[in-house]
């Protein structure tokens, strides 16, 4: 058995560049290696804990904001209690192509439930890589992995979208996670 090498924690004190607090940083090797170059973690600025908390539960919000707080089972959960119906309005957000905006665009059920997996079939919105089939996850049947899923309807979003050219908006996370906390 190869011996394993020692490790070890070095710390330097750092101005936070979020807070302007003063801190100390520290940084362990595992299995012998840092990870970051000590002259990289060697310098005056960095970021405290709180701050990356901060930072890491903003990402987690805006992520949420982004999916108007739906994920595949939830919305699977709802099609199950509200089966959509002929003609009803839908969502559809997709979070391709664009680097810092996503698309949410208004679509209507051609199909209800097709075939024995109760497929939900749009009309109103495909690029590329999707096609207009949906699992009751949401998911494209066409690229399940992909970019584009299909959300239930959402009243701030709808209105926004009909407010606007009837078909689509793009919105950052930050506006969408603005316009959900602007709900009564
Ligand atoms: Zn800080």
């Amino acid at each position: 058995m190869a011996e394993r090498k020692k490790d070890s924690t070095i710390t330097w004190d750092k101005k936070c560049t979020g807070c302007g607090k003063k801190f100390t940083d520290s940084m362990s090797s595992l299995m012998g290696r840092f990870p970051w170059p000590v002259r990289l973690f060697k310098v005056s600025t960095g970021t405290c804990s709180e701050c990356e908390q901060a930072a890491e539960a903003l990402r987690e919000k805006l992520a949420a904001a982004r999916d108007l707080h739906w994920t595949f089972e939830t919305v699977k959960a709802h099609f199950e209690k509200n089966p959509p119906v002929e003609g009803q309005e839908l969502i559809i957000l997709d979070t391709s192509w664009q680097l810092f905006t996503n698309t949410y665009a208004l679509v209507k059920v051609v199909a209800p439930a097709s075939g024995p997996q109760k497929r939900i079939v749009i009309d109103g919105y495909s690029n590329a890589y999707n096609g207009q089939s949906f699992y009751r996850t949401g998911q494209n049947c066409f690229s399940p992995k992909g970019q584009v899923r299909l959300l239930p309807y959402h009243p701030v979003i709808g209105d926004l979208i009909k407010e606007g050219d009837g078909r689509e908006v793009k919105l950052t996370p930050e506006e969408v996670l603005s316009l959900l906390k602007s709900l009564p």
